[in-house]
């Protein structure tokens, strides 16, 4: 190739031709330079070792002789499947699998010896291998070797040597993002050395600080754009609101506040009541999983409304926004203010009648999703935004209201308690409410942890419940990458297989890649009762309420932080059965294992979020595992001491940088 830089595409590179040129355009990947910042997944580094149960859900490199010629099945769903079995030098036996290659048939033969490279899992008693890597030779143990994430199909092999064949000629082009003072005090890599070491590293040590620099950067990153945005936020002053009695509000509840609930309330009040000019309010509400955190906001808003000012709800998916819509007009039915919703769902002329309300000069609530930040004209008036977040970013969307709302007083809601200092840095310095206390009379959930060899009596228990006229979740997690699938993992895998085997029972099947009607008609028939049993990934995690639901079933719950899990858990025993989770794993790694057990004995977020915290670290708040925010996931680089210094580097930065080194950031809090 003639000369090279960022910006050539990437069909420029030799073996990408047409098909392959869609894929990568597809995932986002036009130019050899968004090619070089597609990271590694992880890493893996082998060392020889024989079957055994204590390399369960690890990555192991192990010498096995086929012990029968492979033969090829279609699995339900279509999915062609070759199997054979195989044993180590000790004689242990394990059975391997491979998906969609069954010309793999012709290639291995009874007697052959080879390296078999993959994550080691137990079915049943037996072990199995799923798609495990072949090799003619031992890999070295010292050299860790990128996974990628695959491509629609271009494999983690094929994208290195896509990779391997431009890197190095672009290393010159890339320009660094951190100033150099803070790469000389920090120790941080460069970041195209930084970016050469992710795709190629030659030893462990410099894969350490090549993920130590972007976890950095990831940081300082956020960090510099949440201090721009509550600096802002401190200097920005908007007129106090008068108190005015919220008896008339609260008196009609079908309850009283708790006691945490109202001094929450209480806190949310002295920042907006006052005199003359204030500073927007800038506070995060923590709060378990049913700990009554809505009803809280609803009187901030109620309070806004009757100082003649709007409230905005935003919310992460069209189904919290749809429940908090419900919610919010029972407890609003008995007053003036109208209640709105706006979706990215919402027709032109639902969105018409929506304008027209708002440019009535009265107050509304509008709820919605992040389609809210998008329609800047419903800002004006506006007093109050409320985003219930759960465990995501919120500085972006914040941000944006800022601009175009002028000073608008913000309140988050989050239902993962995670420490002081984490939030701090997480929730811009806002200030920070925590309902600790749940309402009177909440049932304990029975949490029961299983191996997946317990679906039988699992479907038992889900039929025995369906009977009794209760509804179950069965989640699984959301798995991206067709590498990492193996049989029965999946959420639609799950849904094939339970109406096969609860045929009599209606399943519905809830996806985050199906459309959003589709989407609001599978949950309003599982809110009806029509549905018996909701079989889906993690798009119901946040907020959903369904009374009658008691079940709770989970597939593979190794793969989730205790946090989600108990997030998840708080779906069931919002009625007044009893309700059951029930995890499912046959992981049989320790860490997994005590982590499981734990959920099963404790029942309080914030217990289980220090847990996560001291077993996993803050990386696991971050979402960095499953979003993978920063590409490479650097759950694990993330420490409670790299905040801080990164916090205290942001704000030294933003103390003496020049204007135009400040700009970057100033433009990027819109992305992301
Ligand atoms: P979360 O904090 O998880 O968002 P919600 O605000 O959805 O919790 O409240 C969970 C349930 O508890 C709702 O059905 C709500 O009506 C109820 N609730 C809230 N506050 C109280 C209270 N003080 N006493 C009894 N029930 C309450
Ligand atoms: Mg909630």
């Amino acid at each position: 190739m003639e000369k090279m830089d960022l910006t050539t595409p990437v069909e420029a590179l030799k073996g990408v031709g047409e098909v392959k040129k869609q894929k990568l355009h597809r995932a986002g990947i036009f130019t050899v330079g968004d090619l070089i910042l597609h990271f590694p997944r992880c890493y893996r580094s082998g060392t020889l070792s024989p079957l055994s149960s204590d390399k369960l859900g690890q990555y192991g490199v192990f010498r096995l002789t086929c012990c029968a010629a492979p033969y090829v099945f279609t699995m339900a769903g279509g999915r062609r499947v070759l199997r054979f079995p195989a044993e180590d030098e000790a004689g242990t036996k394990v059975n391997i699998l491979y998906i969609n290659q069954p010309y793999l048939k012709n290639k291995i033969t009874k007697g052959d010896v080879c390296y078999y490279c993959g994550e080691l899992q137990e079915k049943n008693g037996q072990f199995f291998l799923f798609s495990p890597e072949r090799r003619d030779e031992a890999p070295n143990p010292d050299l860790p070797e990128p996974v990628y994430p695959t491509l629609g199909g271009i494999s983690s092999a094929q994208i290195a040597k896509l990779i391997a064949s431009c890197l190095v000629p672009l290393l010159p082009c890339i320009r660094e993002t951190l100033p150099q003072w803070i790469l000389e005090k920090h120790k941080l890599l460069g970041r195209a050395r930084a970016i050469f070491t992710l795709h190629a590293p030659d030893c462990n040590e410099s894969l350490a600080r090549a993920k130590d620099r972007f976890a950095f950067e990831g940081l300082f990153d956020f960090s510099v754009k949440a201090t721009l945005f509550s600096r802002r936020q401190e200097l920005v002053q908007t007129p106090a609101l008068k108190d005015v009695s919220l008896d008339p509000f609260l008196s009609k509840l079908p309850f009283s506040l708790t006691e945490a609930q109202r001094r929450v309330l209480n806190e949310i009040r002295a920042d907006l009541v006052g005199e003359g000019l204030i500073p927007a309010m800038n506070r995060l509400i923590q709060g378990d999983v049913g700990s009554g955190k809505t009803v809280v906001a609803a009187a901030a808003a109620y309070l806004v409304a009757k100082n003649h000012k709007s409230t905005l709800l935003m919310a992460p998916t069209e189904i919290l926004a749809r429940q908090h819509y419900a919610s919010f007009q029972k407890l609003f039915s008995q007053s003036e203010i109208p209640v709105l919703l706006l979706t990215g769902s919402s027709t032109k002329k639902e969105r018409q009648a929506i304008f027209e309300k708002t440019l009535s000069g009265k107050p509304y609530i509008l709820i919605g999703t992040h389609a809210l930040t998008e329609e800047g004209a419903l800002c004006s008036g506006v007093g109050l935004s409320i985003t219930d977040e759960q465990h995501r970013f919120g500085v972006r969307h914040r941000s944006i209201l800022n601009e175009k709302g002028g000073a608008v007083h913000s309140l988050v809601m989050s239902a993962t308690p995670i420490p002081r200092s984490l939030a701090m840095f997480m929730y811009a310095k806002g200030k920070i409410s925590v309902i600790d206390k749940l309402p009177p009379g909440r049932q304990v959930i029975d949490t029961f942890y299983v191996g997946e060899d317990k679906m039988q009596r699992v479907y038992a228990f889900l039929r025995e419940k369906a009977a009794a006229g209760q509804q179950a979740y069965v989640v699984c997690p959301l798995i991206e990458d067709e590498e990492e699938k193996s049989p029965l993992q999946s959420a639609s895998e799950e849904y094939e297989s339970l109406k096969k085997n609860l045929s009599e029972l209606p399943c519905a099947l809830l996806h985050g890649k199906m459309k959003n009607e589709e989407k609001n008609a599978v949950m309003a028939s599982f809110a009806s009762g029509e549905t018996k049993i909701l079989v889906s990934t993690t798009v119901i995690e946040v907020g959903v309420d369904v009374p009658n639901a008691t079940v709770m079933v989970i597939r593979n719950a190794e793969r989730f932080g205790l946090s989600q899990l108990h997030q998840l858990r708080g779906r069931v025993g919002r009625g007044k059965e009893k309700s059951h989770c029930i995890l499912i794993s046959s992981h049989s790694g320790k860490s997994a294992r005590e982590r499981l057990r734990k959920l099963c004995d404790c029942h309080d977020g914030f217990e289980l979020a220090k847990y996560d915290l001291k077993t996993r670290g803050p990386g696991e708040f971050f979402g960095t595992r499953q979003s993978g925010f920063w590409g490479p996931d650097l759950t694990d680089e993330i420490s409670m001491p790299l905040i801080e210094s990164v916090t205290q580097t942001a704000e030294e930065f933003l103390d003496t940088a020049k204007a135009e080194e400040i700009l970057p950031y100033e433009n990027r809090i819109h992305l992301h």
